[in-house]
């Protein structure tokens, strides 16, 4: 058994071995973003530890019918718990190889480096298996080290994690959430550190008010883990997450910052003055955070909670997780509160909405927890992860400081308590026993008991969106994930242009090759049923376009089966998409029964097209197979080709005489092979143009002839999501444009817009 696994060997379907936090890492490292590199001491590993050593049927036996609601007995159980694992050695195997992967950590590239390696500092950082799930959020439960240095501290940092899955908090929050104690297992995460200048937290969505069209920063100099604990009051900026435009900066007081010093401490110096008052980030570095937040968001396909870091002006992602309580709605700014007649006691920010009135209950240390009474209004000078068991009783909560995205605010949003940060002063201006009403969604603390009617309806992204514009041109989505199709379905668009398979098949866990190398091609086709079925029904009456699987073999190696897959020298030009289920076509053909079948079923709306075609047999092999399982291509089933190679411009002619329904760009790649552009290589990624010209001049050409051959148009590549290409195509007369969920409201204005004005220069 390897007791490490290095992160390139990770990714997203890693939790079991990695947890939440080292699945994560491992899937951006091995997608380009600028992760810092590491390693990961897995879960297994901590359970050989527990079981080698003979503790695990001692802590059982010590959990077992303890109330958590007793919060002394808690407390000493789980310090027990901890002692007796920070005592325990960790046997000298694991020891060994963990010591040496952290040498290996101050190595570069070259062996011979290994003579001079230098001892690096690192972070490490516990990983729940339960943690970061989408679910629910163990958010700071477990035990963080930073800038750990030499051999046999890591060592002792990892134990130090192992023990840390027993604190009284970690405990109260799984008996709370049923997790049982011997199934949520932990890894530790050794990652090398950034000596951050400056550092903090990103959200992709803004989390005080739902708004999935805002990015939202929080910033500190030096060491972000001050704004993580609530300490200090961090910068703040809004970005619009399309146009990357910074919308808002709040500037705050800085007095000091955690940075490390030359032997790993982390010790708070105080930032000179003059600087105290300055913007943390400049405007430059806030869109490039902006920008990766975006990638990091699309590469999931959900927003995003991103911890980040700055050193000599490079950023690094340190961490990222899904947002545990993005409810997929924006809620209106405005409230018609007859709140005027409250005395303002104290403002602060909005970290999670909703009103609430209460006694308040100040708790200045841990130990006062005990103190909180069900509906208490917890008042708290900074709101740490500690806290969290008192936090289950409050009704509302409310902070000196920390900023919207501290661990706590993330809590009290999941669990929809009322919550107000950054107030300054709290704790000195609200007293203990006193009656106060919070508005949460509006940061102010009123005394007494106030009515306060909150007019604040929920709305989806359609109801302040261009929804009731017609356009000639249809707009549709693009999706992947079944789970997002009531609310894409909400954007009012004409349809879905691209569903790829491919995320639904990464959710399984099973490689395709793999169903049909153990003959389990019934169970590929209903798995791609259901979640194809599922976007059909919320697209009833509209045409919903699958794309047949289109697998690189370097991406879905982690899949069952996956490992099996051949090593390639360029995937992106290799065996996949249409040349590959011809040669596998029972992988084919369980994709297309699993379309037969919705459509017997009555979801006649689904059409199928065909990735990555260069030649017209490959087309005509493809029309033969869905025959044989009873469905005529283009008569009973929409029947299309993906013009994402130069090849298939070249040849549309023929393509349309041999008989298709549609055709869709696949621009991403269109581009890739026309500008001899590899587009996942970030290096070159500024010369990545789907507005180059030799590409426009491909789509023009491919209209015009599919016009002449009354085969509809399309784009389902990641440029239809952009103003300018909507226009340029709107121009050439094409019928349909596929966007992004988000961006499907302002591609009907563009496309609105440009249909206007084609008319009035044609009446002219
Ligand atoms: C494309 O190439 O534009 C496309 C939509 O397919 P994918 O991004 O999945 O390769
Ligand atoms: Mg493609």
């Amino acid at each position: 058994m390897s007791y490490v696994v290095w992160f390139k060997d990770l990714n997203k379907n890693s939790i079991a071995v990695a947890g939440g936090k080292g699945a994560n890492l491992g899937e951006m490292f091995n997608n380009n973003f600028p992760i810092p590199g590491g390693f990961c001491v897995s879960a297994q590993t901590y359970k050989e530890f527990i079981e080698r050593t003979g503790i695990k049927s001692k802590i059982e036996e010590m959990l077992k019918g303890l109330n958590v609601d007793d919060t002394e007995t808690l407390q000493k159980v789980a310090k027990t718990i901890q002692d007796l694992i920070q005592r325990t050695e960790v046997p000298e195997e694991i020891a060994e190889e963990i010591r040496d992967s952290y040498e290996l950590l101050g190595v570069s590239k070259k062996a011979e480096d290994l003579v001079n390696a230098k001892e690096v500092f690192v972070a490490v950082r516990s990983s729940a298996t339960a943690e970061d799930l989408p679910s629910a959020s163990f958010a700071g439960q477990q035990a963080t080290f930073l800038n750990v240095k030499g051999k046999d501290q890591v060592v002792a940092a990892v134990r130090a994690c192992w023990a840390s899955l027993y604190t009284a908090r970690a405990v109260y929050y799984r008996e709370k959430n049923n997790f049982e104690h011997s199934k949520v297992l932990i890894c530790a995460v050794i990652q090398r550190m950034v000596n951050s200048d400056q550092s903090g937290i990103m959200f992709t969505i803004n989390p005080s008010n739902n708004n999935d069209q805002e990015t939202v920063i929080e910033a500190v100099f030096g060491l972000g883990e001050a704004i993580v604990g609530g300490e200090v009051n961090p910068d703040t900026y809004i970005i619009d997450k399309k146009s990357r435009e910074i919308k808002s900066i709040k500037v705050k007081k800085q007095e000091w910052g955690l940075f490390r010093d030359e032997n790993g401490n982390n010790i708070k110096k105080d930032i000179p003055k003059t600087q105290q008052e300055h913007q943390v980030v400049p405007d430059s570095l806030i869109k490039e955070l902006a920008r990766l937040g975006r990638k990091i968001e699309e590469h999931y396909g959900r927003p995003q909670d991103i911890e980040w870091a700055i050193e000599n002006n490079q950023v690094y992602i340190v961490q990222a997780r899904a947002v545990t309580t993005f409810k997929q709605e924006i809620v209106e700014e405005k409230s018609t509160s007859t709140e005027d007649q409250g005395k303002i006691l104290i403002k602060g920010e909005t970290a999670s909405r909703g009103v609430y009135s209460g006694k308040v209950r100040l708790v200045k240390e841990i130990s006062e927890l005990n103190k909180i009474e069900k509906g208490d209004v917890l008042v708290t000078a900074m709101t740490t992860p500690d806290m969290v068991p008192a936090m289950q009783k409050a009704g509302a909560i409310v902070t000196n400081e920390g900023g919207m995205t501290c661990h706590a605010a993330i809590v009290s949003r999941e669990m929809g308590t009322p919550c107000i940060v950054g107030t300054e002063h709290a704790t000195e201006v609200l007293k203990d026993g006193q009656l106060v009403t919070v508005n949460a969604t509006q940061g102010i603390v009123y005394s007494g008991k106030i009515e306060i009617k909150e007019p604040l309806q929920p709305q989806t992204t359609s109801a302040c969106s261009g929804e009731s514009m017609v356009t000639a041109t249809e707009i549709k989505v693009i999706m992947d994930l079944p789970n997002v199709a009531e609310r894409a379905a909400k954007t009012g668009a004409d349809g879905v242009g691209l569903i790829r398979l491919e995320i639904m098949i990464a959710n399984a866990g099973i490689h395709p090759a793999e169903y049909i190398r153990q003959n389990k091609d019934e169970d590929y086709k209903n798995m791609l049923k259901e979640g194809i079925g599922q976007i059909a029904k919320a697209f009833m009456h509209k045409s919903v376009w699958v794309r047949c699987s289109d697998i690189r073999t370097d991406e879905y190696r982690n899949l069952k089966g996956g490992e099996q897959e051949p090593n390639e020298t360029d995937p992106m030009i290799g065996w996949h998409a249409v040349r590959r289920l011809l040669d596998e076509p029972r992988i084919l053909k369980a994709e297309l029964k699993a379309v037969k079948e919705l459509h017997d079923e009555g979801l006649k709306n689904v059409g199928v097209m065909i990735p990555f075609v260069i030649r017209t047999e490959e087309l005509r092999k493809c029309k033969d197979i869905m025959r044989e399982i009873g469905l005529e291509p283009c008569k009973d089933i929409d029947f299309g080709v993906m013009v994402e190679t130069p090849a298939a411009c070249w040849i549309i002619e023929d393509l349309c005489k041999e008989g298709i329904s549609f055709v869709s760009f696949g621009t991403n790649d269109l581009t890739q092979l026309t500008l001899g552009i590899d587009r996942n290589n970030q290096r070159i990624s500024k010369l990545f143009d789907e507005m180059h010209p030799a590409v426009l001049g491909e789509l023009a050409k491919v209209i015009k002839t599919c016009r002449r051959y009354k085969v509809k148009t399309s784009i389902c590549g990641q440029a239809g999501s952009r103003p300018d290409m909507a226009e340029f195509l709107v121009h050439q007369g094409v019928d349909s444009i596929s966007a992004n969920v988000d961006a499907v409201d302002e591609i009907r204005r563009v496309v609105a817009k440009t249909e206007r004005k084609l008319l009035l220069d044609a009446e002219r």
